[in-house]
């Protein structure tokens, strides 16, 4: 079988096929100005309307309370590793922590350093010999007055998820702390209490829209109230700049507001988000359990309950029963000849990932599945 669209590694988004006819459609006249919404003014009354749309389609799907605020940014997730720090840090002699779980939230801490923060590791998961997280409360090492507490859900590079134990893993974290988010890899795939969170945020670019939105979702009350005054946020960072401008401080990025807010529409339609999570956990359970079951030819290196339904990595293995690149080059040559393509681990780690966004269809899961099943190095 010819996997019908790309198995795809983290990267731009897959996009559902409906969406991409309603934009097409679309490109040549969007809400009948008899142009594209890539030609209209950001100031018109049309794109006002999406803007304000693609605001509460996601407020609706991801059951936003009332006192938080959505704001549309720019400058990916990575310009929010700077953001939260200058938004959030009360004062600079506070601490902040940071529980390390890979690569992103290594480079959260690496921003917020680099600004002159006051940085406490909770723990860190990279320097951990069996990559679990830690059982004992002691060996969670929150700092007693900090500003806030951030972590990563979803590493997409290592294929770590944390959402899995929420009661497990929320029971660790002190009261009354902002807890912040980065959301980036596993957003609207599965379901989230946005209520526990101070500040959420994530890049459309892996579950939503095409790169160029980033979106915040902020509890009203942290806007603009914990910036220290002898730091001062760039405009472009500052929550309280967005929201005062309704989003619209400067020019947005209006393709991907508009294809963001087509693919929230889609996602309703679909059933919302208990729909995908429905559908991520078949897919992801299909290709965890065919690791598992060939315990010979495949291994994946992340403990069962931090495993990721988003990014599922994992090793070929040689005759020797260690980790190979050689059947790892046999395994991508196969996988490229059915369409299957973009599976190589990223280059950091190696190895196979295969990044099971929310639109890629089962039919590329079941490919992916019969062929690893019949794979022999
Ligand atoms: N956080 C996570 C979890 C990510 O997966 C990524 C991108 N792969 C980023 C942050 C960085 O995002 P951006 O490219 O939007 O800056």
């Amino acid at each position: 079988a010819l996997a019908p669209q790309k198995a795809r590694l983290a990267g731009p988004a897959v996009l559902p096929k409906s969406v991409l006819e309603t934009a097409q459609r679309e490109l040549l006249n969007f809400a009948n100005t008899g142009s594209s919404v890539l030609e209209i003014s950001h100031r018109s009354k049309e794109f006002e309307q999406v803007n304000q749309e693609a605001q509460q389609n996601l407020k609706d799907l991801l059951d936003v309370p009332d006192d938080y605020a959505i704001l549309f940014m720019q400058g990916g997730a990575s310009a929010q590793f700077s953001s939260i720090y200058l938004n959030l840090l009360v004062n600079q002699s506070k601490p902040v922590d940071y529980i390390v779980t890979g690569i992103w939230s290594e480079k959260a801490l690496k921003e917020a350093k680099k600004l002159g923060g006051n940085c406490n590791v909770v723990f860190n998961l990279n320097n951990s010999k069996d990559k679990k997280l830690p059982i004992d409360d002691k060996d969670w090492n929150f700092s007693k007055d900090s500003s806030y507490i951030f972590y990563v859900s979803n590493e997409t590079v290592h294929g770590i998820e944390l959402n899995d134990h929420e009661d497990k893993f929320f029971e660790k974290f002190p009261k009354d702390k902002v807890l912040v988010c980065d959301m980036s890899s596993n957003i609207l795939s599965r379901k989230v209490d946005v209520k526990k969170f101070g500040c959420i945020f994530f890049g459309v670019q892996k579950n939503i829209g095409p790169a160029g939105l980033t979106v915040v979702v902020i509890k009203k009350e942290l806007i603009g109230t914990r910036q220290d005054k002898n730091v001062p946020v760039p405009s472009m960072l500052c929550y309280k700049t967005c929201y005062d401008a309704n989003s619209m401080y400067n020019t947005p990025p209006t393709f991907s507001v508009y294809l963001s807010n087509l693919v929230f529409k889609n996602l309703k339609e679909l059933g919302g988000i208990s729909y995908m999570e429905k559908l991520n956990l078949e897919k992801s359970n299909l290709i965890y359990g065919i690791i598992d079951k060939r315990k010979d030819v495949f291994q994946c290196p992340v403990e069962v309950s931090l495993r990721s339904r988003m990014n599922i990595v994992w090793r070929c293995l040689g005759s020797d029963g260690k980790p190979s690149n050689i059947v790892e080059k046999e395994f991508f040559d196969g996988a490229e000849r059915l369409r299957l393509h973009q599976l190589q681990g990223h280059r950091v780690v190696g190895g196979v990932r295969a990044s099971l966004y929310n639109a890629i269809p089962m039919e590329s899961v079941l490919c992916l599945a019969d062929y690893m099943n019949n794979f022999k190095p």
